[in-house]
């Protein structure tokens, strides 16, 4: 997992992951930590084609030639490749497969801390993302579940697990996100259905704050789960909605979103959590790890244990109070009443 970096200057920074890992061991002494290995490729399979695959296998070397690095999504400063990317991929892509199997064996909660990959398409890269893990994790959990619901609360709309399953009748998409007008990768819009509506978006403004963005999910979720009754949940849980985050221009605070995570786990149905986007450092590990403990009901105290380095700037667990409120309202209720309507 830590070797799947596009390099110094990239800002998926692999250290976001040691970080996180680093925190919630010092937050809870009794939190499991499985190596989950590497994903094979009949897992990839499941979301990807094997025309990509097989590109993916080799593009590594160097010798893949520009047009078909374009094709395959590797043309772009966004998502390089480099030496060992396709072992990175699989490593990558090994919690997704192991969390989805602990919730096919009854397990409750898994966290796929290196997931949350929602850009790549079955058939290309896109938005660093390589293979698409959750849409991994759905496929498998579809063995054990009939209905599932992927929820994605990253800042960028999740396109590629909503275009890999908009034709399936049994996983609806939910995402709320930067509206496709401001910020890549520029879908996600209310019109775009799926088989059945299965397809549910949910965009904000740029410059949303916190309140509104919590509102509009808290609206919309339950008629979703109401309406579509599913039996588990794939949460991918980017943090790059944050006021702080260096990528976007939604304005939600630690407190704000851990809302929303608690939101999905009232309702009770196993959860596999996986990360996402993220690019603030000091946001990073205090937010995955204050979700994991929200998802397993634990109270998220006010301070990092003292052992945490200073130097992170993960000393509070929770931002100060918001002192802006109400951005974005006009349109987030445009969207909201279009829901309203069509789910009830
Ligand atoms: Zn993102």
């Amino acid at each position: 997992m830590m070797s799947y970096d596009f390099g110094p200057r990239h800002p998926l920074k692999p250290i976001r992951l040691a970080r996180t890992v680093t925190l919630l061991k010092s937050l809870v002494s009794d939190v499991e930590f499985i190596d989950p290995g590497f994903a094979t490729d009949q897992d990839i399979l499941t979301a990807h084609s094997e025309e990509y695959l097989d590109f993916v296998r080799t593009v590594g070397d160097g010798a893949a030639s520009k047009e078909d690095l374009f094709r395959f999504g590797f043309g772009s400063v966004d998502t390089p490749p480099f030496s060992g990317i396709y072992e990175a991929s699989l490593g990558y892509c090994g919690g997704a497969v192991q969390a989805a199997q602990q919730l096919n064996a009854g397990a409750q909660l898994a966290f796929n801390i290196s997931g949350g990959l929602h850009h790549a398409q079955g058939e290309w890269a896109s938005g660093f993302c390589v293979f698409n893990d959750p849409a991994i994790s759905l496929a498998l959990m579809k063995k054990k579940f009939k209905k599932l619901l992927y929820v994605d609360i990253d800042l960028h709309h999740g396109d590629g697990v909503q275009a890999i399953f908009q034709d399936d009748p049994d996983v609806v998409t939910l995402s709320i996100h930067e509206s496709g007008k401001t910020l890549y990768p520029g879908t996600g819009f209310v019109e775009e259905t799926g088989a059945g509506g299965t397809v549910v978006n949910l965009p904000m403004e740029a410059h949303t704050t916190g309140d509104v963005w919590l509102w509009a999910f808290a609206e919309v979720f339950p008629l979703v789960i109401d309406s579509f009754q599913p039996q588990a949940i794939v949460l991918q849980m980017g943090c790059d909605a944050h006021f702080n985050d260096p990528l976007g221009h939604l304005r939600v605070s630690v407190q704000e979103w851990m809302s929303a995570v608690r939101i999905v786990k009232e309702t009770g149905l196993p959860i596999l959590a996986c990360g996402g986007g993220g690019y603030e450092l000091s946001n990073v590990p205090r937010m995955w790890a204050g979700a994991v403990m929200t998802l397993s009901g634990l109270e998220v105290p006010a301070d990092a244990p003292k052992e945490i380095p200073s130097e992170w700037g993960v000393d509070k667990l929770f931002d100060p109070e918001p002192l802006e409120r109400g951005h974005g309202l006009g349109y987030a209720q445009e969207v909201v009443s279009f829901w309203q309507t069509k789910l009830s």
